[in-house]
């Protein structure tokens, strides 16, 4: 399980350009901020290496082991 606090992400991409398994994508999702939020599409491909956790500057992203 992957879940992603919108109203902390501000659309940076670095979850997008981090995960070695290309899990995230940008969706038709807006958040408060009018930020388009990823969203993680190939949940099946996810390792679980937490990277996408490590490197969001925001702590908007959480993988449930
Ligand atoms: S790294 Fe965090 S703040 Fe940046 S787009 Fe991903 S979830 Fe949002
Ligand atoms: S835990 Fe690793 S493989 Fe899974 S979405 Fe995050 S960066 Fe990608």
């Amino acid at each position: 399980m992957i879940k992603i606090d919108h109203n902390f992400c501000k659309g940076c991409d670095i979850c997008i350009e981090s995960c070695p398994k290309g899990v995230y994508e940008k969706a038709d999702v807006f958040n408060e901020k009018d930020v388009q939020v990823p969203m993680p599409v190939n949940i099946d491909k996810c390792i679980k290496c937490h990277l996408c956790e490590m490197m969001c500057p925001d702590q908007a992203t959480f993988v449930e082991d």
